[in-house]
């Protein structure tokens, strides 16, 4: 049953078509992990709490850093040098108590990726790095669990669903990791600060979308957008028979910790 609290709360979406109290219900009982609470994952944890997602994970073991305002919108000034994990989670509780939020101050790894992924529903990649995404990949796959991926690169995103009801997965797409030190990270690069805001925004859509089964998701689509000519556009793509990790001959078994090179950044 909903308080008059929680009505009032989620009227928009209860009136909203293909949501109501049902669909609301529905993300109620859900939970969903985000990995890395930086510019993707702070849009991305906001919209999911607001919408009443029952359980939210947060994986950040990075404190609040000057530089981060610029486009990590969980955090303030207030909060410099504070730990980010601790941050998101009293800041998420305080825009909707309902949520209940579970925090992993460390750096997912081989060795604990699946023990944190196998509470969740559904997880969102917020990651900045190759490493971490390849192992978030692999566990999804190796789980059963269904994949929401964002990254930025300057005024460029992207983001896709992934390993969703028999569809691609990452390495459908990128096969292999990138050689250490072949891409520049973040720091390097530089990145428009509200560009982690429309595509961490877009990604809380697509999982939204998963956890209601509403609409046309991004399961075999890579949405492609530039910033600088506002443009988006799609990349079709499918399931590869020879995918190192979901494909006929899987030669990704087990989980491994990949190199630490650097990353498309968030
Ligand atoms: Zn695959």
């Amino acid at each position: 049953m909903w308080t008059k609290e929680e009505l009032d709360r989620y009227a928009r979406h209860i009136i909203l078509p293909g949501v109501g109290g049902a669909g609301q219900a529905r993300l109620r009982q859900s939970a969903v992990l985000v990995v890395g609470a930086g510019g993707l994952g702070a849009p991305a944890l906001l919209y999911l709490a607001a919408a009443g997602v029952g359980r939210l994970g947060v994986v950040e073991m990075d404190r609040v850093e000057l530089s981060n305002l610029q486009r990590q919108v969980l955090y303030d000034t207030s909060v410099l040098g504070q730990p980010k994990a601790e941050v998101a989670q009293a800041r998420l509780q305080s825009l909707n108590p309902h949520v209940q939020v579970e925090v992993y101050n460390r750096r997912l790894e081989a060795n604990n990726a699946r023990k944190t992924l196998q509470p969740y529903d559904l997880v969102l990649d917020c990651s900045d790095n190759f490493p971490t995404r390849y192992l978030v990949n692999d566990a999804c796959v190796l789980l059963g669990k269904p994949l929401v991926y964002g990254a930025i690169h300057q005024f460029e995103g992207q983001l896709s669903l992934f390993h969703y009801q028999g569809g691609p997965c990452y390495r459908c797409l990128y096969p292999t990791p990138p050689a250490p030190g072949s891409v520049p990270s973040c720091a390097e690069a530089g990145v428009f600060g509200v560009l982690p805001g429309v595509v961490g925004s877009l990604m809380a859509a697509e999982a939204l979308k998963v956890l209601l089964g509403l609409g046309e998701t991004l399961s075999g689509r890579l949405l492609l957008y530039d910033g600088l000519s506002a443009q988006f556009r799609n990349l079709r793509f499918r399931r590869r028979p020879d995918c190192p990790v979901c494909g006929e001959h899987p030669s990704v078994t087990t989980l491994q910790n990949y190199e630490e090179g650097c990353g498309i950044s968030s």
